[in-house]
């Protein structure tokens, strides 16, 4: 894991967020310009399953003045539940890491076809071409077959595509063997970047599963937690911040360091705007995992 620099800028951090390398619209160049002009000092771009865009990333981070960290949003499971595990300062040229991306890069193409026939079955004939076609070099995934079923004049918007055909419980929703949530934080890990649970509160857990998700995450060595994805509302923000504390003490914690991004995926979308949110006062960042 590099180490940050005791003078880095760290005046506005965001740690999560995606371009064309997976489901983004934004090329990595213009997403770290795009950056930039919010005022972001340090982000990570963390596309689905991918470096991707990360060599593109660094060098437009480069020419503007803002730091890239190397960063990836490790598609996993607990149980039979998908959870999205971020790695954050990671090795690029891991081994162990590379194995990973590989895996997810073979489960995506796969799954990419199954949804494809059940569409093609349900007489969206195309789906295939067409998903791959937005996808273009990055990683296929639901939104490219969402954005494509759009263009194709099948649904209004992506929103309805997910509600309709591609969310839980729908056609499209074909099971995948993402690996479990152990073996992702070990994958992070060998790669000497630090796992950050995502969006906890975007599973649509009750609160003693949550409870239970985020005693298994730092009960399996877990790193930090995103206490803060898009903006938030700041009574889920701290009931979330009070049910960390409560869980840390169990594991035998004294804090829990936390993480903070926008997932930022497209322009026109300002609740998950580049830069949006910001740790509150008090709260252990995952950056302090990172100075020497
Ligand atoms: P995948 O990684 O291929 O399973 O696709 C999951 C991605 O789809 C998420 O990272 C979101 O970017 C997007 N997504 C999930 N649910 C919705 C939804 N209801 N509407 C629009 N996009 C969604
Ligand atoms: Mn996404
Ligand atoms: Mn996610
Ligand atoms: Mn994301």
């Amino acid at each position: 894991m590099k180490a940050l620099s005791e003078d880095a800028d760290l005046d506005l951090v965001d740690l999560h967020c995606h371009s064309t390398a997976s489901d983004g619209i934004l090329s990595p160049a213009q997403l770290v310009s795009r950056a930039k002009s919010q005022g972001v000092t340090l982000l990570a771009l963390t596309d689905h399953d991918t470096l991707g865009g990360l060599a593109e990333a660094r060098q437009t981070g480069d020419q503007l003045g803002v730091s890239v960290l190397p960063g990836i949003e490790f598609s996993s499971r607990w149980g039979r539940r998908q959870i999205h595990i971020v790695g954050l300062n990671v090795d690029p040229t891991s081994t162990e890491l590379r194995e990973a991306i590989a895996l997810r890069e073979r489960l995506r193409r796969e799954r990419a076809e199954r949804i494809a026939e059940r569409l093609e079955q349900r007489g969206f004939a195309g789906a295939l071409a067409g998903a791959r076609r937005l996808a273009g070099d990055g990683v296929i995934g639901r939104p490219h077959f969402a954005r494509w079923l759009v263009q194709a004049g099948h649904v209004e918007d992506s929103a309805r595509a997910f509600k309709r055909y591609l969310g839980a419980g729908k056609v499209g929703d074909v099971k995948v063997d993402w690996p479990q949530l152990e073996e992702t934080i070990a994958s992070i890990q060998a790669a000497g970047g630090s796992a950050v649970l995502a969006h906890p509160l975007k599973y649509g857990l009750t609160r003693t599963l949550l409870r239970r998700l985020l005693g298994d995450f730092l009960g399996s060595g877990g790193d930090a937690v995103e206490l803060l994805c898009g903006r938030q509302n700041p009574v889920q923000t701290r009931e979330l911040r009070q049910l960390l504390e409560s869980v840390a003490a169990e594991t035998g914690r004294s804090h829990v360091h936390c993480s903070v991004g926008s997932d930022f995926h497209q322009p026109e979308q300002p609740w998950r705007e580049l830069g949006c949110a910001r740790l509150p006062e008090g709260v252990e960042p995952v950056w302090k995992l990172w100075h020497t």
